[in-house]
């Protein structure tokens, strides 16, 4: 870049330093700004729209057009050839405007006589703040170094805008930040929370995006950048003789962080004449609008990375770091663009709730906010971008929805619902240790769900009668090695203690899929779910399973014993699994430990393959318990983490419970009568449970805060008429039978 211009553009950015260091107010800010940024250019007009809602840019301020036209002329964003720069993020730059695909001629402004036309976005972090124009009567393109320069003053703009240089009268020019938002993402965990906006990590404010002196600057940005290679240097050593994966992984990583491109890009930046850490930001936004618009996955790994690298070296750049002396609120919400299940419960039990823009419903982390029994919001669009530190914010996991700031009514409403649910807790509880039995006389065993040490003093509280599925990958999960078998027996020692004489029912590791453990190669697999997961890896790679049963039966030390193998699709899978069980026993005898004075194993029915399995499995399994999640994502083959089709099939379609009670029949069709159960979320859905019971299952097995709603609707049902009514619905060819079911429920009980 010629220097000539670079200290063109050095000094238009000291000029606007100047201009925002007077005592003016926004709007004379704005127009102040564009009036230079014209006059440096040497272009007859210079506007800056803002945007007024989501939707919706204004023209905030102009040298050249029509003033009256200010705050008057507003476009749809993707309407006109400035809507386009907001929508796409990109620059347009056109010598001949009128006749650019989409052009919107806006007479209130007088622009028909200009031809010429550069816009670019005004971006923060690939959050859209506005556009800034220029315009010229004579037809000429404008050059990459103007429209460069260009780029830098509108990094500048959004700094200030987020810094609130702008603040005026009017929607478009209120404060960021402050305006209440919906933000509607998808549920991963079901609840209700109201408290205040903890970032896991905080945004970097950059107070100074100009610079004095390019010189220091380029310094500080090469100081930075040292500290940030030795910082990943170190990262690879540590990782070093790990997996191989990861360490290509962490190669590329380094590669980027000595990627001569993106120093360059930086370099340049400060040459105009912005400050180091605002010269990584726009190098980073650019990157993020780059991340969004990306559709292969390898690339946006990478842009991931780049991101990532970005934000350590802001931290260096400005001291903020991860650690800014802030202390939890009160009642902390916290929010991040995605997490992992070890930070997550580095918070311990302190959070009410969590909203990712990112993450997945299977994701680990929402593994954990299960257990945690606290509400998750997934795919929160621009959460990170909208909350501060200490917002007000309710959280509605129900329908997935977010109120950031929220105004009185929507607060009032929100209040009452969760009031709402406070007095049906109230009424569980007090029905907390009286059985689930329903109105015709049938008794249903509630168990509870669990995965962590933290989650068993709910088993008292629940009043749940024993815990029907505890998850044993958690405790794999959140570490970044693999777990020692003296460890995990002390962990398994633990719950069995706790659960005093009521029975844990242990499953045994299920990974692959969606829960890679992070010290394991992951593998490459077209579809995951149908892949190399829970058992079969345990009977293929047998080395874990064998350590984890040993772990079990040292836990026990002789008490009774529970476990079952997850994903079991055909008889023999559950022989083999099983005769690794009989090993380990018999090991134990040999090296004189104690063995379970009762041993029940038992196997999860997740695939329908396992509901037409021969007569002697049924016969040789302890127990069986249907893995519900798994069973109708198979059933229907609808992939359970897939937003688009997860919902699309009722569990309480017709063909699905007909299914399930083909399954209730064949255990009872054994001379023992196998016991069996079912312990996936639907369990802990009222209306599910409900049908569930009246197919003839008698062991639900739930997270600790659905037992109270189950039960309670148990208690107010006759399940021979709920099995009648599914009846009539399956004859009537009906597709579900929540419809009946939900009215006939509620015709019963108002008579009642
Ligand atoms: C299930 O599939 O229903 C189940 C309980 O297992 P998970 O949700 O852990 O896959
Ligand atoms: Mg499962």
């Amino acid at each position: 870049m010629p220097r000539k211009f670079e200290s063109e553009s050095r000094k238009l950015l000291l000029r606007l330093r100047e201009a925002m260091a007077e005592d003016s107010a926004g709007q004379a800010r704005l127009d102040e700004i564009t009036r230079l940024i014209a006059s440096s250019m040497g272009t007859e007009v210079c506007s800056i729209y803002l945007f007024r809602d989501e939707d919706t840019l204004e023209l905030c301020a102009t040298e050249g057009l029509n003033p009256e036209s200010v705050h008057q002329t507003r476009l749809r964003i993707g309407e006109g050839l400035v809507g386009r720069v907001a929508k796409k993020g990109r620059v347009v730059n056109s010598a001949d405007a009128p006749s650019e695909r989409g052009f919107r001629f806006m007479p209130e402004t007088g622009e028909e006589i200009y031809s010429s036309f550069c816009g670019v976005p005004i971006q923060r972090l690939g959050e859209n703040l506005g556009v800034l124009v220029v315009q010229s009567k004579e037809a000429r393109d404008y050059s990459s170094d103007e429209v460069y320069a260009l780029e830098v003053v509108a990094m500048v703009l959004a700094e200030m805008t987020e810094l609130g240089a702008f603040v005026g009268e009017g929607a478009a020019l209120s404060p960021l930040h402050q305006q209440s938002v919906l933000i509607k993402g998808g549920t991963a965990q079901e609840g209700a929370a109201e408290g205040q906006v903890w970032l896991h990590e905080p945004r970097v404010v950059i107070s100074n995006p100009i610079a004095d002196d390019p010189d220091v600057e380029l310094k500080r940005l090469e100081t930075a950048i040292d500290e940030l290679r030795v910082g990943v240097d170190r990262m690879l050593d540590g990782a070093a003789g790990g997996d191989k994966e990861q360490l290509q992984v962490l190669e590329a990583y380094r590669m980027f962080a000595n990627s001569k491109g993106w120093m360059r890009r930086m370099e340049q930046d400060i040459g105009q004449g912005l400050s180091a850490e605002a010269a990584v930001e726009k190098e980073q936004s650019i990157a993020r609008a780059r991340m969004s618009q990306a559709t292969d996955a390898y690339l946006r790994d990478r842009l991931h990375d780049l991101d990532d690298l970005s934000n350590r070296l802001l931290r260096i750049l400005t001291g903020q770091g991860k650690d800014t002396g802030a202390e939890l609120p009160a009642n902390p919400i916290l929010v991040a663009r995605n997490i992992g299940p070890a930070e997550l419960l580095e918070y311990d039990r302190k959070l009410k709730g969590v909203v990712l823009e990112e993450g997945s419903v299977g994701s680990h982390a929402a593994i954990v906010a299960r257990a945690l029994a606290i509400p998750l919001i997934v795919h929160a669009d621009r959460i990170t971008n909208e909350a501060l530190n200490g917002d007000a914010i309710m959280v509605d996991g129900d329908e997935g929805l977010v109120h950031l700031r929220p105004d009185d009514t929507v607060a009032t409403a929100f209040r009452d619902k969760m009031a709402m649910r406070h007095n049906a807790q109230k009424r569980y509880e007090s029905i907390r240790d009286l059985p689930a039995e329903t109105l015709d006389g049938k008794t249903v065993q509630l168990h509870m769900n669990a995965g962590l040490m933290a989650d068993l003093p709910s088993l008292a509280g629940s009043g749940a009668e024993g815990v029907g599925l505890f998850r044993t990958e958690l405790q794999f999960l959140i570490r970044n090695q693999m777990p020692r078998r003296e460890e995990l027996a002390g962990l398994y020692a633990r719950v069995m203690d706790s659960a005093k004489d009521k029975r844990v029912v242990f499953r045994t590791l299920d990974i692959g899929s969606d829960k890679v453990l992070p010290y394991m190669a992951p593998q490459d697999e077209p579809n995951p779910a149908l892949g190399w997961r829970a058992i079969r890896v345990g009977l293929d790679k047998p080395g874990v399973l064998r350590m984890q049963l040993q772990a079990l039966l040292r836990a026990a030390a002789g008490r009774p014993l529970t476990v079952m193998f997850p994903f079991i699709a055909q008889f023999e899978e559950f022989r083999a699994a099983k005769a690794e069980m009989d090993k380990a026993v018999e090991r134990e005898k040999i090296l004189g430990h104690p063995v379970p004075e009762e041993l029940k194993v038992g196997a999860m029915l997740e695939t329908p393959s396992l509901g037409f399995a021969p007569q002697k499995f049924f016969e040789e399994v302890d127990f069986i318990s249907i893995g519900g999640n798994d069973l109708k994502q198979f059933f229907f083959a609808a992939d359970r983490e897939n937003e688009r089709v997860r919902r699309r099939y009722d569990t309480l379609n017709v063909s699905f419970l007909t299914f399930i009670e083909g399954i209730v029949n064949r255990c009872r069709s054994t001379e023992e009568q196998t016991p069996l159960s079912f312990c996936g979320e639907d369990a802990g859905r009222p209306l599910e449970a409900v049908c569930l019971a009246a197919m003839g299952l008698r062991i639900l097995s739930m997270r600790p805060a659905s037992i109270g709603p189950v039960k309670s609707i148990l208690r107010r049902a006759n399940l021979d008429e709920v099995r009648q009514i599914i009846v009539e619905a399956r004859e009537r060819g009906d597709q579900s039978v929540r419809d009946a079911v939900r009215e006939h429920l509620k015709t019963s009980n108002d008579r009642a």
